[in-house]
């Protein structure tokens, strides 16, 4: 039996609803066949005020042991440091994340919020948001930088704009079976196995992208989104074309572009008039390159890409 309690700072329960639709497993799959016994949650829990108080209080002291620590949304540190702006059951939310880290085994931050600060830490962050352990790219955050939870292991970041369900409870199972051993992080604290590849990785579009045929609308069912509509898939860290969203499809796959919600930079261009949904570019050549890419490679390629396509591009092929 695992005991785990979620909790919420500033956040818009995107991911409380996003892990409610789980399916591989399933949020009742969790404590039905993993032995998660869920503590609380704002959605979920049946305890008020004093209730509530009570069972924090106990978790940090240790007269309930508390195996994994989720949080979801900002650390809200306004005004002026002290907190004050998001209080939860009698005192700054800050403070009981801070004390609720220490004692937990495992810390697990669900979604672009908690994992880096997300929307709300965008400048000029009025909210004085940051994430559980990185401020956008900088390492820091809420709990410091060098921050290891009982367990021995910093946070488990799980970023997403909202988080995909199933990267969420595979996770938690991972941790709460005692597989967490098995779980590479990458240099974002990152599980590499949904954080190795792509967006791109999968996306029923990638022939357009080779032959550089470009997609110059919503919705339409043919051509890339790269090119004139600003999809990040190239440069986009996450499964989402792998593992698809409702099992059925991915943004790309419907037509729209990839965010870039999985990266801490997100959101991009700090959303500046006429930056979102268009691709950014110089003397015709993108601003932000597929990773890796280099700008004299990515013109030679797409001068060759783009007389060699073929009649077939420019039709309407999709069955997703
Ligand atoms: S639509 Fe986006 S993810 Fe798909 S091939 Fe084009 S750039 Fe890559
Ligand atoms: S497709 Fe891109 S923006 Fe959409 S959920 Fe996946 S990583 Fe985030």
């Amino acid at each position: 039996m695992a005991n785990l309690l979620w909790l919420q700072g500033g956040a818009c329960s995107g991911n409380t609803m996003s892990f409610l639709n789980a399916e591989e497993p399933s949020a009742c799959d969790l404590v039905t066949d993993f032995g998660i016994n869920v503590l609380w949650h704002p959605s979920l829990g049946l305890e008020l005020g004093e209730g509530v108080h009570k069972l924090l209080r106990d978790c940090v002291s240790g007269e309930i042991p508390l195996d994994i620590f989720v949080f979801e949304g900002t650390v809200v540190n306004a005004p002026n440091g002290t907190g004050n702006w998001n209080r939860f059951a009698g005192r700054p939310m800050k403070d009981w994340v801070r004390e609720l880290s220490e004692a937990a085994q495992f810390v697990v931050a669900i979604g672009d919020c908690a994992t880096w600060g997300g929307i709300p830490a965008t400048a000029p962050n009025p909210s004085e948001s940051s994430g559980m352990q990185f401020l956008k790219r900088d390492r820091g955050g809420a709990l410091g930088a060098g921050f290891v939870s009982k367990a021995g292991l910093p946070a488990i970041n799980i970023p997403g704009c909202p988080a995909h369900p199933d990267w969420v409870t595979q996770i938690l199972v991972a941790v709460a079976t005692g597989r967490a051993g098995d779980l590479k992080l990458d240099e974002f604290q990152r599980p590499a196995t949904f954080f190795t590849s792509f967006t791109q990785t999968g996306c029923t579009r990638n022939m357009h992208f080779a032959y550089k045929v470009s997609a110059t609308e919503f919705g339409q069912r043919k051509g890339c989104l790269f090119y004139d509509l600003g999809c990040r898939g190239p440069m986009t860290h996450s499964p989402c074309n792998r593992i698809l969203w409702n099992r059925q499809s991915s943004k790309t796959r419907a037509g729209m572009p990839c965010l870039g919600c999985t990266e801490p930079e997100f959101p991009f261009f700090d959303l500046m008039p006429g930056t979102v949904f268009k691709t950014q570019t110089m003397m015709g050549v993108p601003k932000d390159m597929p990773t890796g890419v280099a700008k004299t490679g990515y013109i030679k390629l797409t001068a060759a890409a783009k007389a060699a396509a073929p009649a077939w591009a420019e039709q309407d092929i999709f069955v997703v």
